[in-house]
């Protein structure tokens, strides 16, 4: 049985990591999305998100979206390389839950039971890592994701 609901590849967080604290420094927030796959068995699913990609954002300091030219990018990397499992995005100095607006985004984009949303605040630290925290949709609210960040082996 999987211990957590979804687990992250290192490299994955940090990507998105990087691109969070430089929009921070504009003051903005950014996102990206989140490939990877569904794992299931008998008594458990899980989720593992092996890739972060992005495209060009439209963000101010308390909203984010893709523009318009970056769905076509975004198709062309997503092309093979798993399902979109979660987007990311980051409140920068806000700290992370989920915004009406975000509750909007989850219900209309990310419907499904394994698709989560990770939020991130760049400007906030818990122990030596970036403040981090997922969720999913749960009963007409969202419910926190339990996650690990995981070292890709080998
Ligand atoms: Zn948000």
């Amino acid at each position: 049985m999987a211990q957590y609901d979804v687990y992250i590849d290192e490299a994955a967080v940090r990507k998105a990591e990087r691109q969070f604290r430089d929009a921070a420094k504009s003051g903005n927030e950014a996102m990206g999305l989140l490939l990877g796959n569904v794992f299931r068995n008998k008594d458990a699913e899980f989720v593992y998100a092996k890739e972060y990609i992005t495209a060009p954002n439209d963000s101010t300091s308390v909203s984010v979206r893709f523009t318009r030219q970056a769905f076509s990018e975004l198709s062309g990397k997503i092309r093979g390389r798993g399902i979109i499992v979660a987007w990311a995005h980051s409140h920068p100095g806000y700290g992370c839950f989920m915004s009406s607006t975000d509750l909007a985004t989850q219900h209309r984009y990310f419907p499904e039971k394994f698709h989560f949303a990770l939020v991130m605040d760049p400007t906030r630290r818990e122990g030596s890592a970036m403040l981090k925290r997922a969720f999913r949709l749960k009963d007409g609210g969202y419910e926190d994701v339990s996650f690990a960040v995981v070292r890709k082996r080998g």
